[in-house]
């Protein structure tokens, strides 16, 4: 070929990896592996093997056990024996593990990276130089939180033995961001790798073999959904860290809403990539690139949904077709190619399935014409799909809202940046958005107003160790990586005091009738800033402690809680005012509560019987309570992480949104202002439920209210029957979140019934907190059950 010709064509000859040092890993195995249970390899006593292909040929790769019931069971024995004495090894001892482990993570990182593409098919490009790497990366990284976990988190303790399941677009980089954590917080762990890939996970436990990782800290089952199904519902396992699809992480919800176990779900997206007209266009095509065709798209927090504005839109889309029409898709050990293989049939059959969709929708589509790799060994292409460019796509379209997990870019267009933001936010989903501007205020600007975990500004698809990762809205919650990621691998050490007695029991008070509406003496509920009569026109009686009336109360119903939930959206403006003023008004409360300190004391007397002096400690910690969230208000800030590039990323608390709150009877006016605070501290708004039986509490309390400029909508109280309140709450899918201290019937209920749009949830599941004890009711773990963390990239240089 001539001079000129190479530089015409630009072909590329082939430049494959060996797949040797694979291969003869797998024949020393003589390709069948068994599981990983308190340091043994073993049979799978169910006697079933299932097999694992090489996506890019369909070769079988290895038999691999599958772990049925005694198997798992097995599993959990081995992590719960070994918990103890692994939790109370000291942080330098469990350091040094996670150091060694990521020495010999290093050492063998060429056959991790050959062994994960064949098992998977993405490129070796990818696996060397993004997976595996970033894998080190963070067993490097908790090591460090190890060593540091005491000094760092004094007040917090491991949970217990932990189950993990993760998916197979990233297996050794799913697992590393869930066994590095859970392993320096000193948890021990039962993985169960995605049935498509589990080669590197099995590599990985032979390496926690040579480092001499004490037997069943880290055990390995391997097997389907029906084994991840076991482990979700095996009682010994404290936490269940879940990555994978949002149906199967609302499955596992529900499975787990009648325990205590703790539970992070890392679930889908449909992330938008924003291309404003100032944008350095060609950058932002080759970010596309990576945002979509990185991985064949079968990446969570994939940008696959394009939005750009009109002005530029011509131009950005016919850019965009000429670099497609460079992509090179074939062998995925060939260096040179950027897109490998789908990971199976069943999955471009899906792909293509979607793609139909949005053709009988009317979208006008693109592909990629080049030659896919045939597949010798079975008839048709293989598993491979065409780079593919949807345009003309209408945002509620099937292919606008639904995860396509494939090669696939939906694109639309806007002209303003509010238009920008609402369709960007047009989604279940909130895992990740990209903004590109080359003007920093107004991708700042932006990148707030989006609801996602992550934004990446001008840059696209990064993550590190130091800086978590994880979704808003149906994408999940929890997240993984930094030190918020350490959070989800602890819990709080118990506080040891004693409960006070504060008040007698909830059962002894008198039951009380629905009456029809007395005007005057029932107390109405509190919506948008104003008192209003319950739509049912029913009210109920309060007794108190004496068994006389003491008055009545509004019996809200679904249509309130709509009325008060619509009010608290009204009140966004809430969510972006400063800090400051947060604080100023809290502060206010404060001041207005001390005010009437003897009207409240008078009536938590009556109302439930404690004596007077028990009440005025009950006013008085309400007060210090106040001043406590006041003062937390602008101390609640986010980090500015330093990951290896040249770049920051700012961890920013943000307030989850619309708040369910569903309160306890005890100490009714202190249990509800522990809610309420960090809520309203953090800039939620919230839809608050009080203590049937001592609503009146918080009824009086509306005043204070008015009386401290909390601005309407902010705070709106339904009073009634608190658990078919707390229903309506949980079923609604404009609440964001929902916390329920109420009896365990009412908080299982409430965990099940919020799947709809997977809700960040809290319950007390059933247990009766100290609410005069500052360490469980008071301070920065309800100010980070208030909020979500999200991460916005930001590089810097030319
Ligand atoms: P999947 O939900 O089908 O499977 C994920 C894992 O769950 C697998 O190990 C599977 O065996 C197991 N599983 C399946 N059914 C189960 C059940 N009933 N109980 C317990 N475990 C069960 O998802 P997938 O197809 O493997 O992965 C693709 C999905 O994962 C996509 O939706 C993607 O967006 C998501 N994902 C999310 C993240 C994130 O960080 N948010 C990262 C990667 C992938």
């Amino acid at each position: 070929m001539e001079i000129t010709e190479i530089f015409k064509t630009m072909e590329y000859s082939p430049a494959p990896e060996s797949p040797d040092l694979a291969l003869e890993w797998l024949k020393e195995h003589k390709s069948k592996f068994g599981l990983f249970i308190n340091g043994k390899w073993c049979k799978a006593k169910s006697g079933k093997v299932f097999s694992t292909d090489n996506p890019a040929n369909g070769k079988k790769l290895a038999s691999i056990s599958e772990a049925g019931k005694s198997d798992v069971d097995a599993a959990v024995r081995a992590a719960k024996l070994a918990f103890p004495k692994w939790k109370s090894l000291s942080g330098h001892e469990r350091a040094r593990y996670l150091y060694a482990l990521a020495r010999q993570l290093q050492k063998h990182s060429r056959l991790f990276a050959v062994l994960e593409t064949m098992d998977n098919g993405k490129t070796i490009r990818e696996t060397r130089d993004i997976d595996i790497p970033l894998v080190i990366r963070h067993f490097y990284h908790h090591s460090g939180w190890a060593q540091l976990l005491e000094s760092e988190f004094p007040e917090h303790i491991a949970i217990g033995p932990v189950g993990q399941i993760i998916p197979w677009n990233f297996p050794l980089l799913m697992l590393s961001w869930k066994v590095a954590p859970a392993l320096a917080a000193g948890n021990t762990v039962v993985l169960k790798p995605a049935e498509y890939t589990p080669l590197t996970a099995l590599l990985f436990a032979e390496i926690c073999s040579q480092v001499g990782l004490p037997p069943g800290v880290f055990n390995l089952v391997t097997g389907p959904g029906q084994t991840g199904s076991l482990m979700v519902n095996h009682p010994d396992l404290k936490k269940i860290a879940f990555t994978g699809s949002t149906d199967v992480g609302r499955l596992i919800r529900e499975a787990t809403a009648d325990t205590d176990k703790k539970l992070t779900l890392e679930l889908g997206g449909k992330s938008p990539f924003i291309i404003f007209e100032d944008a350095d266009l060609d950058s932002a095509i080759e970010g596309l690139v990576d945002a979509i065709w990185f991985n064949q798209g079968q990446v969570c927090c994939a940008g696959s949904r394009l939005l750009v504005q009109e002005s530029v839109a011509e131009k950005v889309i016919d850019r965009l077709k000429k670099r497609m029409a460079k992509l090179r898709v074939g062998d995925p050990l060939d260096k040179s190619m950027d897109m490998g293989a789908i990971i199976a049939p069943i999955q471009k059959e899906r792909i293509q399935n979607l793609v139909d969709q949005g053709k009988k929708e009317g979208a006008a589509i693109w592909q990629w014409e080049g030659k896919l790799p045939q597949n010798a060994e079975k008839k048709g292409d293989g598993c491979y799909f065409p780079p593919t460019l949807f345009t003309n796509v209408s945002p509620a379209s099937i292919i606008a809202q639904t995860e396509i997990f494939g090669p696939v870019l939906v694109s639309m267009t806007f002209r303003t940046t509010d238009e920008a933001v609402m369709l960007a936010n047009n989604s279940a989903y909130g895992l990740a958005a990209s903004v590109w501007s080359e003007n920093i205020n107004q991708a700042l600007h932006v990148a707030p107003k989006l609801k996602s975990g992550v934004v990446w500004i001008n840059c696209t698809n990064q993550f590190d160790a130091s800086v978590g990762f994880g979704g808003y809205r149906e994408s999940g919650y929890g997240r993984e990586g930094g030190r918020e990621g350490m959070f989800e691998y602890l819990k709080p050490k118990e506080s040891g005091i004693s409960k006070n007695q504060i008040r007698k029991s909830v059962a002894k008070v008198k039951a009380s009738a629905t009456t029809a509406l007395s005007l005057d003496r029932t107390a109405k509920l509190y919506i948008g800033g104003k008192q209003a009569r319950p739509d049912s026109g029913y009210s109920l009686n309060v007794v108190n402690a004496d068994g006389s009336l003491a008055g009545e109360i509004g019996d809200g119903n679904r249509k309130d809680i709509r009325n008060a939930v619509e009010a608290a959206h009204k009140s966004s403006g809430w969510q972006s005012s400063t800090p400051h003023l947060r604080a100023q008004i809290l502060y206010f409360l404060a001041e207005n509560l001390e005010t009437r300190a003897v009207e409240f004391k008078k009536r938590i007397t009556q109302l439930t019987g404690v004596t007077e002096k028990q009440a005025a400690l009950e006013v008085k910690t309400s007060v210090s309570r106040i001043f406590t969230y006041a003062a937390l208000a602008d101390k609640h800030e986010g980090m500015i992480h330093q990951p290896p590039m040249r770049g920051l990323a700012l961890a920013l608390n943000e307030p989850i949104g619309v708040l369910g709150l569903v309160c306890p009877d005890e100490a009714p006016l202190l249990s509800m202002l522990s809610m309420l605070l960090p809520a309203i501290a953090m800039g939620n708004s919230v839809v608050l439920v009080p203590s049937r039986p001592f609503a009146l509490v918080v009824t009086d309390f509306y005043q204070v209210l008015e009386t401290s400029d909390v601005p309407s909508g902010v705070v709106n109280i339904v009073t009634g029957d608190s658990a078919k309140l707390g229903t309506v709450l949980a079923k609604h899918d404009d609440v964001a979140g929902l916390w329920v201290a109420g009896t365990k019937t009412e908080c299982t209920e409430a965990c099940k019934l919020s799947t709809g749009n997977m809700k960040i949830i809290w319950t007390n599941n059933g247990a009766q907190l100290d609410w005069f004890d500052n360490q469980q009711s008071e301070g920065r773990e309800w100010m980070r059950r208030a909020s979500q963390v999200k991460n916005v990239w930001i590089p810097y240089g030319e």
